[in-house]
């Protein structure tokens, strides 16, 4: 999951940044409204968390720019505890969630999830597909039943690889959810794919290459009917 943390605290920011990499999720954080709208211009994000009081104006407008550019990405407000009237303007104006200050990082962590289950139609925070067990909330994997012990981004990938299996995921999408805007070389991705095509071997799961396109996790093919007999 890329997840986008607008919040001028320097304090609360660092410590959201750090709850939310312990999740397995990647984070950029921001602290102007012009910067983030510039980084959800570039960016496709899986959540953002969005602070109220900003250096260069109202949150509000961060999330008013979004839901105008038919960006649905759920969005989390996080607001002051008197701010009945921003929680408020904030719901209506298409944000998910919200979360008073202070509040528990333990909270926040059970709502990211719950939005992100809602956003990707998952009953629950397991993600399946042949042999593959993917757990959201503790970002870890399974393998016909082996735990995977898979660092960060081989994870992140593999859950984005899930959650659209049979589907391409652009290879720019997969960068961008790995690396946020860290530069990076032009073969960091493939170092990570090919890691964990290693870890999918002899599962019959594989991750093709659709050169131009992206990548499809894939399940085995079912053996081609034999020609009947002349
Ligand atoms: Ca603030």
């Amino acid at each position: 999951m890329h997840l986008l943390v607008i919040e001028d605290d320097p304090l609360l920011s660092r410590s959201l940044t750090q709850a939310m990499t312990r999740n397995g999720y990647t984070v950029d954080a921001l602290a102007r409204i012009d910067d983030a709208i510039q980084a959800l211009r570039q960016g496709r994000f899986d959540l953002v968390l969005l602070d109220l009081g900003l250096p260069d104006g109202n949150g509000l407008e961060v999330l008013e720019w979004m839901r105008a550019h038919t960006d649905a990405t759920p969005v989390m407000i996080l607001t002051a505890r008197d701010a009945l009237a921003d929680r408020v303007r904030g719901l209506d104006l298409g944000a998910d969630d919200y979360l008073a200050k202070p509040f528990s990082i333990t909270e926040l962590e059970a709502r990211v999830r719950a939005l992100l289950r809602r956003s990707q139609q998952r009953l629950d925070n397991n993600v399946r597909f042949g042999g593959l067990v993917l757990d959201t909330r503790s970002a870890s994997a399974w393998l016909d039943g082996t735990a995977l012990d898979l660092p960060r981004r081989e994870f992140s990938l593999l859950e984005a690889l899930m959650l659209n299996a049979g589907r391409i995921v652009q290879r720019e999408a997969l960068e961008n959810r790995l690396f946020g805007f860290e530069a990076v070389g032009a073969n960091a991705l493939d170092v990570y794919v090919s890691r964990l095509r290693k870890r999918l071997a002899g599962s019959g799961l594989s991750i093709r290459t659709l050169r131009g396109l992206g990548y499809r996790l894939e399940e085995p093919r079912e053996p081609l009917a034999k020609e009947p007999p002349e």
